[in-house]
């Protein structure tokens, strides 16, 4: 089957009692054995049944399912936010004494995170530019735990080589972890680039416009322990399971995804070309545009489209507050790829509570606005901008 086919019809593991079309949606907590010898064997993973829905549920099971089959991945484990699936990932990974190669180009929860809470557990956060190759090798060390990079910084919009990382990461026998939240798996291979472990936000494009919050881990088995680590340690210990409610919303918007991500990117791109032509406008960054210093490498790794997500940047933060103040029909909200489009000024928000000196250290700037493109007609978005600004 090819992708699409399967992002529908991947079977369910056991027929539904009832036939039902839809995966049904498992509210149970805990799961009844017809003897003690099958309830050891379901706790110690001798057999697939579930035992509790704080490491298993047959609704987030589909969904996971649903996501291997895309992918090509070992293990697929579905978690509470994108958050989630980054922190459980590193915690996983990482111990103190440890590095992790990254750098200052990521989100800014990813970055606190890095930088801030796993660094009060003895991990070094070890910052560089992920696009310059000789400098990260220059990096890692007998201490280097993983590289972890975002395939399209938000809101920098900066790409790296993945194979080139990859290259490095395997010389070292590290694992090369991406989030790939900004194009959806569906459209291009992390694994054939070298990538070890996918995180992802599924709040974003899978969610289906924007109806909860959760996250993926992607493995692709490379790196030995990891997918029983994840499943057997941080399941159990961290307890930020996907909830089964969640994983309906998300299975459905995986069979539409798509569809919506297709109209999305392309009205991206065209809106991207309109703003070039508006003077008050200085910069248009997307990495669909031709001229984007990104373009090529962009295109090589993740195929024709760049996304939804374009950066405006004005003449002053003023500039930026007055035109998001205005806007009528783009919404003033942070979330990125909901069906309808979203502005923010991620200076004053998402790295609301960074120094001036962190912010410049990341490249977030105060004459940034984010737009995230939906599903709208692009005339409509283009009339709200214009008349904004
Ligand atoms: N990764 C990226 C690139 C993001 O943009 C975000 C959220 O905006 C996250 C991770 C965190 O995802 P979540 O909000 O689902 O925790």
């Amino acid at each position: 089957m090819k992708k699409q086919t399967k992002a529908i019809h991947t079977a369910y593991r056991l027929p539904d009692a009832y036939g039902a079309l839809s995966m049904p949606v498992y509210h149970t907590a805990a799961y009844e054995f017809k003897n003690a010898d099958e309830m050891a064997d379901a706790f110690c993973g001798r057999t697939d049944m579930p035992d509790y829905s704080r490491v298993t549920n047959p609704t987030v099971t589909y969904f996971e399912n649903k996501v291997k089959e895309l992918t090509g991945a070992t293990n697929v484990i579905a978690l509470s936010s994108g958050m989630a699936a980054i922190s459980n990932t590193l915690l996983a990974v990482a111990g103190a004494g440890k590095n992790i190669v990254s750098s200052r180009h990521v989100f800014g929860n990813t970055y606190s995170l890095i930088a801030g809470t796993l660094l009060r557990f003895g991990v070094k956060p070890k910052l560089c530019d992920l696009t310059d190759i000789e400098k990260v090798e220059s990096m890692v060390d007998e201490n280097t735990c993983c590289i972890y990079l975002e395939i399209i910084t938000n809101p920098q919009m900066e790409v790296a080589d993945l194979r080139a990382l990859s290259r490095v990461a395997k010389a070292h026998h590290i694992p090369l972890i991406a989030d790939t939240t900004m194009i959806p798996f569906t459209e291009f291979s992390a694994k054939e680039l070298g990538v070890d472990i996918e995180v992802v936000s599924s709040t974003k494009y899978l969610s289906g416009g924007a109806t909860s919050i959760g996250g993926l881990v992607i493995d692709y088995g490379t790196l030995e322990g990891f997918g029983q680590r994840m499943k057997t340690e941080m399941l159990l210990n961290l307890g930020a399971y996907m909830t089964p409610h969640v994983a309906y919303m998300q299975t459905l918007g995986l069979e539409t995804l798509n569809a919506r991500y297709r109209l999305q990117a392309s009205n991206a791109l065209e809106l991207a070309r309109k703003l070039c032509t508006l003077p008050a406008i200085r910069r248009v960054n997307y990495v669909g545009l031709e001229d984007n210093p990104y373009h090529e490498l962009a295109v090589s790794q993740f195929g024709k489209t760049g996304g939804a997500m374009i950066t405006i940047d004005l003449e002053s933060r003023e500039a930026c507050f007055s035109f998001i103040n205005r806007l009528k029909l783009i919404r003033r909200a942070t979330n990125l790829f909901d069906n309808k489009s979203l502005a923010i000024h991620p200076a004053s928000t998402i790295f609301g509570n960074f120094t001036d000196r962190q912010r410049k250290s990341m490249d977030v700037l105060d004459t940034t606005v984010r737009l995230s493109v939906g599903l709208e007609d692009v005339d409509d978005l283009f009339e709200d901008i214009k008349n904004s600004l």
